[in-house]
C-alpha cells in the first residue's frame, strides 16, 4: 500500500468528509486495530484548526467476550457516560468520524436474541444522538480501514498481508485517494452526482416501479415535494461534509404506507456481525407481511421485529451497476461498500428529505409519511437486470433504470 496515498486520504476526510472547522471538536469512534490511521487523522485536524479531538477507541473481541458472557440483564444496560459522550459533544457542535471496519462475522456464535436486545439497549440509548445526526444538525462522516479480521473475509485464501493490502487498494481507489488532488477529484464527483438528482428531482416522481428476474416487483410512493440527495449535506449552519466516503448513491424516502409488492435481497447483509443472505421481503401498504431468508433468518427477524417503525421502509437508493464498487466485482461485507455498489433500500428509520426539512415539526413528519424506528439497515437489491420504471403524477411512465443502469 502507498503511505503517501493513506496520508491524503487521512487529509481528504479531515478537509472535506467532516470538514472541521476552526475550533471545532472532532469526535472519532476507532477500533483500536486502526489506531494508526486514527492518530494521523487526529494530527491533520489539530493542523486545520480542530478545538480538540475527542477519540473514542472500541474492541469488537471485547465486545464479543460481553455479547457471549454477561448477564443477560446487562444487556438492558448502557453506560451513562457513553450517552453523555455522544450527546454532550453534540450539543456543543462536534463533527463526529465513524470508522466502520468490523469483522463482518463476528457475532456468530452469539444467539441471535441476546443480539438484538443489545442493539436495541444501544439504539434507545442513543436516539437523540441518532435523531441530530439523521437530520444533519452535525456534521458526521463514516470511512474505513482495513482491519486483518475483515480483509481475511474479503478475500480469503489469500495471504494475511496481502490481503490486508489489498483491502486497502480497494478502499483508497473507492474514496479517490488515487487521484492527484483528491479533494478536486471529490468536488467533481459530486457534480456528475448532481446531474442524477437533478434529472430525479425535476420529474418529482409520484411511483417507482422495480422489476428484475431475481424475483423483485416492487412499487414504492414517494411523498410530496420528497427531495433527492448525493455526495454531500450541509448542517442548519451551512457547514457542508460528506456523510459516506465513498458514496455513490442517490437517495430519498418512501411514503411509510406506500410500499407494495416484493424485493429480493441481491448481497448478503452485514447486520450487527452475522450474515442475512437470500432473503425477500414482502409489503402491503408499506409493513412487511412476509419474510424468508436462506440463511441468518434469525437476525433478519429480528431486525424486522425490533419495533413498529422497522416493519416499514425508510430510503430508496439508486446506484448504477456500473459504477466504480460494483465494477470491482468485490463483495465486502460492510454496508458502506456494498451499498454504495448497488440499489438498496433501508429497513427503518427515513432520513427527513426534503428541502423544508428544518422548518417541519415531528408532526409534519408524521402527515408526510416519514417512517422512524430504533433501526435503519440498508440491504441490496441491484442486479445488472434492473429495471425501475418512474410514474409521474399525470401518470406519464418514464424510464429510471434500464439493464441495471440510469436510463438517461
Ligand atoms: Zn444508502
Ligand atoms: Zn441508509
Amino acid at each position: 500500500m502507498d503511505k503517501e496515498m493513506i496520508r491524503k486520504y487521512a487529509q481528504l476526510i479531515v478537509k472535506a468528509g467532516v470538514n472541521i472547522q476552526k475550533k471545532q471538536i472532532l469526535v472519532i469512534f476507532s477500533p483500536i486495530e486502526c489506531a494508526e490511521f486514527t492518530r494521523m487523522v487526529s494530527q491533520f485536524a489539530y493542523e486545520e484548526g480542530a478545538g480538540d479531538v475527542v477519540i473514542s477507541w472500541r474492541d469488537e473481541l471485547s465486545t464479543k467476550i460481553r455479547m457471549l458472557h454477561a448477564p443477560e440483564e446487562a444487556l438492558d444496560e448502557f453506560p451513562a457516560w457513553t450517552k453523555e459522550l455522544h450527546m454532550s459533544y453534540a450539543l456543543r457542535g462536534a463533527a463526529f468520524l465513524s470508522i466502520s471496519a468490523s469483522d463482518p462475522e463476528l457475532m456468530k456464535d452469539v444467539d441471535a436474541n441476546r443480539m438484538s436486545k443489545a442493539m436495541k439497549t444501544k439504539n434507545l440509548a442513543l436516539k437523540d444522538y441518532a435523531d441530530r445526526l439523521m437530520s444533519n444538525k452535525n456534521p458526521w462522516c463514516v470511512v474505513s480501514v482495513p482491519t486483518l479480521a475483515w480483509a481475511k473475509k474479503v478475500f480469503p485464501g489469500m495471504a494475511e498481508d496481502e490481503a490486508v493490502e489489498k483491502l486497502w487498494d480497494s478502499i483508497l481507489v473507492s474514496v479517490r485517494a488515487d487521484a492527484v488532488d483528491p479533494v478536486a477529484a471529490w468536488e467533481e464527483h459530486k457534480s456528475n452526482l448532481a446531474e442524477r438528482m437533478e434529472f430525479l428531482n425535476s420529474n418529482n416522481f409520484k411511483y417507482l416501479i422495480y422489476k428484475n428476474s431475481l424475483g423483485t416487483d416492487l412499487k414504492i410512493e414517494l411523498p410530496k415535494n420528497h427531495y433527492w440527495l448525493a455526495g454531500s449535506e450541509h448542517t442548519p449552519e451551512g457547514q457542508v461534509f460528506i456523510p459516506n466516503m465513498p458514496t455513490e448513491e442517490v437517495f430519498t424516502l418512501p411514503v411509510k404506507t406506500g410500499v407494495d409488492g416484493t424485493v429480493v435481497s441481491s448481497m448478503p447483509l452485514n447486520y450487527n456481525g452475522n450474515l442475512i443472505e437470500n432473503f425477500s421481503l414482502t409489503f402491503k401498504k408499506g409493513r412487511v407481511v412476509e419474510f424468508s431468508a436462506k440463511k441468518g433468518y434469525e437476525s433478519l427477524k429480528n431486525l424486522v421485529e425490533t419495533d413498529e417503525g422497522s416493519h416499514y421502509l425508510g430510503e430508496v437508493a439508486l446506484v448504477p451497476n456500473d459504477s466504480p464498487i460494483s465494477n470491482s466485482r468485490t463483495l465486502f461485507y460492510n454496508t458502506l461498500f456494498d451499498e454504495n455498489a448497488s440499489c438498496h433500500l433501508a429497513i427503518g428509520k427515513a432520513y427527513p428529505c426534503f428541502k423544508d426539512a428544518n422548518e417541519l415539526t415531528d408532526k409534519d413528519f408524521e402527515e408526510r409519511g416519514v417512517n422512524d424506528s430504533l433501526e435503519h439497515v440498508d440491504f441490496m437489491i441491484g442486479t445488472p437486470d434492473m429495471e425501475i420504471i418512474g410514474v409521474k403524477d399525470s401518470g406519464e411512465e418514464i424510464p429510471v433504470f434500464r439493464s441495471g443502469n440510469f436510463a438517461f
